[in-house]
């Protein structure tokens, strides 16, 4: 597969997907410090070696350091990062925290354990970018994770929030950025079989899988299946947010709303926009009415006057 057509076709999508993420959100600059963070499974690794073949051919210069967090899972294979760092060339570090311990003896039985989990790892991963001098920190999250996270804040959260392809830290001390936001999971598992990565198995904390996102992620595997290319959509309109056309008051000033004052465009509130703007024209009005004919109606429309006489009339 690694010397088809197909592969190299797909590996210069998710090229072309990562740059052209890089580009619309600024997220690599000339002298970044770049903390790349693996976990072994395939998002990570794919966004590995995107970077590292990025930055061979870009007309600036980063540093790309990966890092793997070792939370002590049990049954966590521990030498299998470094190994693929050394085959590979890239600049690595192993960091050992022991968040697994905490988790357990934290969260009741029967709890999720993720977001304590993440919390932790979290200021982890800061610390080691805060302590190697990394200005960026890099996470493998997808298309998909942000679509899926979209939908769990708009159900469960009642927020109209994703995961942001970058963002600074509560800090401000880093930026995190996200270089796989346009590329689909589908895309990234078929890449990383062909890669052959040495993927680490996800469910080594014992942690049941996310119900609530589990069940999304069907949804949206569904809606795909019914309907192509609606998780793209829905993706896509994370990017184009009309606040005009929504209810959030700090977003738009509705209240300064009055008339000769609008900026909205009228027509993309009735759908059509070209059509409805031609279908139907203003023809005359009297005391209490209003009337809009079509064109060619009004073309053959009887004079008006002689029809408010006749009306009058009758
Ligand atoms: S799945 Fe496991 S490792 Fe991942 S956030 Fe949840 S508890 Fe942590």
């Amino acid at each position: 597969m690694k010397a088809s057509n197909n592969f190299f076709r797909l590996e210069t999508r998710l090229q072309s997907q990562v740059g052209k993420a890089i580009a619309d959100f600024n997220m690599i600059e000339d002298g970044d410090k770049i903390l790349t963070c693996m976990s072994g499974g395939k998002d990570s690794y794919t966004m590995l070696s995107v970077l590292l073949a990025l930055q061979k051919r870009a007309p600036i210069d980063f540093e790309i350091i990966a890092m793997n967090l070792d939370q002590k899972h049990p049954g966590f294979p521990e030498e299998i990062l470094p190994q693929y760092f050394e085959s590979i060339g890239v600049k690595y570090r192993i960091v050992e925290a022991d968040t697994h311990s905490i988790v357990k003896e934290k969260v009741p039985e029967g709890k999720t354990t993720c977001s304590l989990c993440s919390r932790l790892r979290r200021g982890v991963i800061y610390r080691t970018a805060k302590e190697l001098g990394a200005n960026k920190i890099a996470l493998g999250h997808h298309r998909d994770d942000i679509v899926e996270t979209f939908f769990l804040n708009l159900f469960f959260g009642g927020k109209m929030k994703a995961m942001p392809p970058k963002l600074a830290t509560d800090d401000g001390a880093h930026i995190v950025i996200r270089p796989l936001a346009y590329c689909k999971e589908s895309d990234i598992a078929t890449y990383a079989r062909a890669m052959e990565y040495p993927i680490i198995p996800c469910d080594l904390c014992g942690s049941q899988e996310n119900l609530q996102r589990k069940k999304v992620k069907d949804m949206l595997t569904q809606w795909e299946r019914d309907t192509p290319g609606r998780v793209d959509n829905v993706f896509r309109a994370l990017s184009d947010v009309v606040p005009s056309h929504l209810a959030d008051t700090s977003l738009f000033d509705f209240r300064a709303l009055a008339s000769g004052l609008a900026k909205i465009d009228e027509a993309s509130l009735f759908g059509d926009t070209s059509y409805t703007q031609t279908a139907l024209v203003f023809s005359h009005s009297s005391e209490n009415r209003i009337e809009f004919v079509r064109p060619a109606a009004r073309a053959a429309a009887p004079d008006v006057s002689a029809t408010a006489a006749n009306t009058a009339d009758a």
